[in-house]
């Protein structure tokens, strides 16, 4: 019996709770069958044990039932979440991962696109960059779909890569990768759930980031396999949901936020972002509707971090690649940014 009938075998095996199967998110890492006994080895990211025990129950269901099978062993390896790894049971590569110089990753998720989660991505870098200069903050933007930090964070060149890893650029004080820096602007890409798994883990495992306090995650929007696949590849410190106030948009969230949950990511809190227009007299209008990110937190119980106000000047400061948190810290728009990268730091500590 081949390799790759077992293999044919554990792809019938889902991730608990998801419609999508452990080969494809690539959580297999051997599989071995000689004289009727097969030996699979399962990597996985978790912190909750009934996870692992599942997956481990599902896949020996799952070869045990090919005729030629009569022996199994199934290793499963947890890492915890935490940023030290647990031991293995199964081969694991050897080293220290790149991502133990960093204390917190932050993933920056939304359901639907286009709410601004890229615009707070890049204002918010800033931000914890400007509260103190002495912290190394990092940006990787995982918007496989419509990677827009690059333009955002002014920058136009493409990184070095040395030996077999990626050199992040920076500027506005912030070590930046993204994926827009390795496609081509002309060339639709698309992307099935395999491809998107393992540019995630390229991105996390090949970029010298070295030491950065704070590492923002720009997730695509959604719900499904980037999501999946970085909570798989990288110990989150939590996530953070960017909405803006109106129904159509606080529902996706709320899935997203939802699905982050359910592989026990903690949600940090959410932003609603084009909350309201205030106009020079200082009366609002807010067109967006109101209390969609204030009811979002209230459902996931926790805390809206703050409102940013719809503003030609964030748009601005976007298309022209600094960001209005380093352009005009002193603006009103700018400080809604610090004072939720202000909260986020505290929740952190
Ligand atoms: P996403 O990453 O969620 O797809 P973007 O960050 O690309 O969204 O934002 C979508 C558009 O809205 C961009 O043109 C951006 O400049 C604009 N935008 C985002 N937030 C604001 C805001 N608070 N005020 C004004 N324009 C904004």
């Amino acid at each position: 019996m081949s390799q790759e009938a077992i293999n044919q075998a554990l792809s019938t095996v889902k991730y608990p709770g998801f419609s999508r199967d452990i080969v494809s998110f690539g959580l297999v890492r051997s599989v071995d069958f000689k004289a009727g006994r097969a030996t699979v080895s399962i990597s996985v990211t978790t912190n909750d044990h009934s996870v692992a025990a599942k997956i481990r129950d599902d896949v020996e269901a799952a070869v045990t039932a090919l005729d030629e099978v009569e022996e199994i062993e199934v290793n499963v390896s947890v890492n915890t979440g935490k940023k030290t790894p647990a031991p293995t049971a199964g081969p694991s590569s050897p080293g220290k991962s790149p991502l133990e110089s960093i204390k917190n990753v932050i993933a920056i998720a939304s359901g639907k696109g286009g709410v601004g989660k890229s615009t707070f991505s890049a204002n918010l870098a800033c931000a914890l960059q400007d509260l103190d200069r002495s912290k190394k903050v990092g940006l990787l933007d995982c918007d496989i779909y419509g990677p827009s930090i690059p333009l955002m964070m002014g920058i136009n060149r493409r990184p070095e890569i040395e030996g077999e890893s990626i050199v992040p650029l920076e500027n506005h004080g912030v070590k930046i990768m993204s994926m827009g820096f390795l496609i081509d602007e002309e060339t639709p890409v698309i992307w099935r759930g395999p491809m998107i798994q393992k540019t995630i883990q390229q991105f996390i495992h090949n970029v010298i980031w070295g030491e950065l306090d704070t590492l923002l995650i720009d997730l695509p929007p959604g719900t499904g396999d980037a999501q999946l696949s970085l909570v798989q590849t990288i110990p989150l410190s939590g996530a953070l949901i960017i909405t803006t106030p109106q129904t159509a948009a606080t529902q996706v969230a709320r899935r997203g936020a939802k699905m982050l949950e359910k592989t026990n990511v903690p949600i940090l809190g959410i932003a609603e972002n084009m909350s309201y227009i205030e106009y020079p007299d200082g009366s609002r209008n807010a067109i967006f509707g109101e209390g969609g990110g204030q009811s979002t937190a209230d459902e996931l119980s926790t805390e809206l971090l703050g409102q940013i106000p719809l503003d030609p000047s964030i748009r601005e400061g976007g298309d022209s690649g600094i960001p209005l948190t380093k352009s005009s810290p002193d603006s009103s728009s700018a400080k809604a940014f610090l004072s939720i990268a202000e909260k986020l730091m505290s929740k952190l500590s």
